[in-house]
Parts: structure tokens; sequence; C-alpha cells
């Protein structure tokens, strides 16, 4: 997972991979937000942020620093295969796990559940995923014990020791009051991720012993405004994308150069979210908010984002934003944007 990945979040983004940059890594972090709103997805991008041995950063950019994605370390993180990295959940009793259950007993389920939902799956879907519909899940006693003897070991890659406890708020009292003795005194080169919905049922010792970051509440806090004012011009000029017709494209846009600079990033940011939400759509059924005022374009366009283009446009998007805050000729540049946004649409 990388943090392009992630709908909105930007200035949390950019606040986080500041601190890792510096040097300043807390070892205790919270996480705060909605599971649709890709908190355990920012997790992810965070720890493989943390151990990329080849960070990339871009001045100016919307977002100012991301993982390489491809050293080994990327790899393994985003294949949830890191020896160091280890996740707690909530857990039951199933018809395999007949007894004393714990997260160390569900790793391949879970595994399974980040991939399937990108990192954004629902409480609910994880106890699909695990089986156990109707019975309670909790994090248990012997989830704190797991966690405290393995962050007391020595590192496997000598780097790191990460672990993630998903969905904190499902801790039992017992395992949480054996949690806060390791968050009192983690080992060197630990980092403990806690990630939940709210903080409203943790203990108020834990609360205090963790430094919290808050998500956005539906991806970006301008969202709604973003909506209304960019969401028309949008629609337009993907509708134009797929014609192609010259005089019309031209015309659409002289419309998007005519704002001045910081409207037209912000336009371009907004696209960006727009085509990772329709990518998640498309892939993965999660909600999208195109709203044309066509229900056929808006029930369409998703679809034609899929795994085979949302590199492109992602890198077309990005090359642009830069090009912008480097003073290039708006014109060209949302021209030449137009031409590799089209190309890369028809190769869904
Ligand atoms: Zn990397």
């Amino acid at each position: 997972m990388q943090f392009k990945d992630i709908v909105g979040q930007r200035d949390v983004i950019n606040r986080l991979t500041e601190i890792i940059d510096s040097g300043r890594v807390s070892h205790a972090q919270m996480i705060l937000g909605d599971n649709e709103d890709g908190s355990l997805a920012l997790a992810l991008a965070y720890l493989q942020y943390l151990c990329c041995t080849d960070r990339q950063h871009h001045e100016g950019g919307e977002l100012r620093a991301d993982s390489c994605g491809c050293c080994p370390s990327c790899k393994k993180i985003s294949q949830l295969v890191h020896p160091d990295l280890h996740f707690y959940f909530p857990n039951a009793a199933t018809s395999r796990v007949k007894d004393k259950p714990s997260s160390a007993d569900f790793q391949g389920e879970f595994r399974q559940f980040v991939e399937e939902n990108h990192g954004r799956g629902t409480f609910e879907q994880w106890l699909d995923t695990m089986g156990i519909e109707n019975k309670q899940a909790e994090i248990n006693v012997r989830d704190a014990d797991d966690l405290t003897q393995t962050l007391g070991l020595k590192a496997y890659e000598g780097g790191w020791k990460m672990a993630v406890v998903w969905m904190a708020e499902k801790m039992r009292t017992d395992c949480a009051n054996k949690l806060l003795k390791t968050l009192e005194e983690p080992s060197e080169r630990t980092v403990i991720l806690l990630v939940g919905e709210s903080d409203e049922r943790m203990l108020p010792t834990i609360r205090s012993r963790v430094q919290t970051i808050r998500l956005h509440p539906g991806g970006n806090h301008h969202q709604a405004e973003d909506n209304e004012e960019f969401g028309p011009l949008l629609v337009e000029w993907l509708r134009l994308l797929f014609k192609l017709k010259m005089k019309d494209l031209a015309a659409q846009v002289d419309k998007m150069a005519a704002m001045n600079r910081e409207q037209q990033k912000q336009f371009l940011s907004y696209t960006l979210d727009t085509m990772r939400e329709c990518f998640l759509h498309s892939t993965a059924g999660l909600p999208c908010h195109l709203h044309s005022g066509d229900e056929k374009f808006d029930a369409q366009f998703p679809k034609m984002v899929t795994v085979n283009n949302i590199e492109m446009i992602n890198a077309a998007l990005n090359d642009t934003i830069f090009a912008i805050s480097r003073n290039a000729y708006a014109k060209i540049a949302l021209m030449e944007l137009s031409f590799r946004m089209s190309r890369a649409l028809k190769k869904r």
C-alpha cells in the first residue's frame, strides 16, 4: 500500500512523512477513522514508507513523499509478508479454531480480508471472512501476550519491529492492561499502531500513551464543497476525453486554464481522488460519488478505471500538478494531460 492509493487525507499524510523523514517516529500511535475511509490502509502505507529503502520525494506535489513501491521491503509489506510486521485483530472461536482463539490463528484470513478490500474492509466484512457472523469477536489477552513477546525478540530483518492492532476498540480490558506496559517501555526500533474507528471505548490510560492521528471523514474535508465546485467541470471534461473532438476539447481546456493556479491544482487533486474512488468502485465495489446529473454516465464511467490504467491516470495527473506548481503554461499542460487521460481510459 502506498500513500497515493489513499483517497484524500493529503495534509495528514504529508505531516506523517515529514515526521518519519525527521527521524522522530513515535513508538505508539493511534490512527482513528472509519474503516471505509482507509484507516488501516493508511497504517500500512505508513509502515511501508517507514521501512522503504528508496523513499520518493515530490516537491510541490500534492503528496510530498511516498514509498517507492518496488524495493524488497515495500514488496514484503504490500504483500503483508514482512517477517517483522505483525497483525492483531478481533477474533473468536470458529469451527476450525475451537479453543483459545487468538490473532495468530487467523493470519491467512486477515491477509485475504485486507487484500480483497484494499485495506478498507469493515468490521462486518471481517466477521464474514472469519465466518463468525453471530459471535462476539474481541482482541484478547493471548493477543497482548503474543504482541509483547514478539516485539521483545530481535527483528528478523534488522530494521523496525512493527505491530498493527486493528479495531483496537475491541480490546478486552485485560488485554489493554497488559498492552499498557509494552506501550510504556517499548524495546528499541519498535512501532505499535493502534487502528480504530473510535477511541471512546478505549481505556484513558491507553489513550494518554499514544499519539493520535485523526482521518478526515469521507476522505477529504473539502470533498463536499469540491463536488459542487469541480464536479460538473470534471464530468464535462471526462465526456470529451472519449469523443476527442479537438474543437470542443480545446474549449474545455480553455475553461480549465481560466482558473488560477491554486484552483487548477485543487481541481486536479479532486480529479485524482475521484479516479481513486472510481478504481475502488470498479475493483472492490466501494461507493463512488460522481454526480453528473446523468445516471447512465455515473454508473458507466467508474468501470473505465481499472487495474490496467489507474497507474497511468495517477502518473498523468501527478505530473500535471507538478508542472503547474512549477509555472508550466497551463493550456499546454492541460491539453497534454487530456491526451494522456484519453489514452489511459481506452486501455481499460
Ligand atoms: Zn521502497
